[in-house]
């Protein structure tokens, strides 16, 4: 078996999981519900294929209708509210991964920060990347 992209886990310990394939993108989200589930000003994300991400131990998701309708989908740790990933309605067979829950994180680098209207003044964010006022237009 080859070495896998990262390797992650809650806070506890109680869920795990392993990544195989590369980020297909990266972001850093500023929309109030980020806010809300992180408790801080952003969430770091990098988005992967479902099937490159395998988790182990039990999630609790919650679901909310973003603005643009999609439903997105937070999963966390049911014990110690560690946050996993998060799944759109509208990217179905594609996971976004919390930054902060992979091991070694270090080739993380937000490709572009979206919701930055939302944005508290006290949060930083890159200004040499794409920044948008809201969601844009999903990659191909
Ligand atoms: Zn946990
Ligand atoms: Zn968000």
């Amino acid at each position: 078996m080859s070495e896998p992209f990262a390797t992650g886990r809650c806070l506890c310990g109680a869920v795990t999981f392993s990544i195989r394939g590369q980020p297909i993108g990266t972001g850093q989200c500023h929309c109030k519900d980020c806010q809300r589930a992180s408790g801080t000003g952003h969430m770091s994300l990098a988005f992967f294929k479902r099937e490159d991400v395998e988790i182990k131990g039990d999630t609790r998701g919650f679901a909310v209708a973003a603005d643009s309708g999609n439903i997105n989908t937070r999963h966390f740790c049911p014990t110690c509210g560690g946050r996993i990933y998060g799944e759109n309605s509208a990217r179905p067979g594609f996971v976004g991964i919390s930054a902060g829950a992979v091991d070694d994180n270090a080739w993380f680098k937000p490709q572009r920060v979206v919701y930055l209207k939302s944005k508290p003044a006290w949060d930083v964010t890159a200004t040499d990347i794409p920044n948008f006022a809201k969601m844009p237009p999903p990659p191909k």
